[in-house]
């Protein structure tokens, strides 16, 4: 059967870089949990090639990635025309005290440390798609 506008899927898309597997999980069944597609990239390179082909409402950025890591990603999607306003929140596992600084440098929106409790991975993502929709 051909796909007709009921088959549309209207919800918001999340783009989920996180090179562990056990966190993956965990932040794709919150973000699935609160109505959110998910696509998954495992490193930077991935998630460059994902948001350039996706362009996701919004993407959730682990900064520590092997290879390019998740600030570098960053500076690449925020370089690409047009995706330079999809707000990108940065995940950290390690806190160290410019972690935020250096996140907020290479262009995140948005900042949690790990250990992120589903409510405010929610929230955070609630708040900057509701900034972005009143732009
Ligand atoms: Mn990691």
């Amino acid at each position: 059967m051909p796909a007709g506008p009921d088959d549309r899927d209207e919800r918001r898309l999340v783009l989920l870089v996180e090179d562990n597997l056990h966190n993956r999980r965990i932040f794709s069944g919150v973000l699935q949990h609160f109505g959110f597609a998910v696509v998954e990239a495992v490193n930077g390179a991935e998630a460059v090639e994902l948001a350039r082909q996706r362009r996701p409402d919004l993407i959730l950025m682990d900064l520590s990635l092997p290879g390019l890591d998740g600030w570098a990603a960053t500076r690449q999607i925020k370089d690409t025309p047009e995706l330079a306003s999809t707000p990108i929140i940065a995940l950290t596992a390690h806190a160290m005290p410019d972690d935020e600084e250096r996140a907020r440098e290479a262009g995140c929106d948005g900042y949690l440390a790990k250990p992120i409790s589903p409510k405010k991975v929610a929230a955070e993502v609630s708040r900057l798609l509701q900034q972005k929709d009143e732009r």
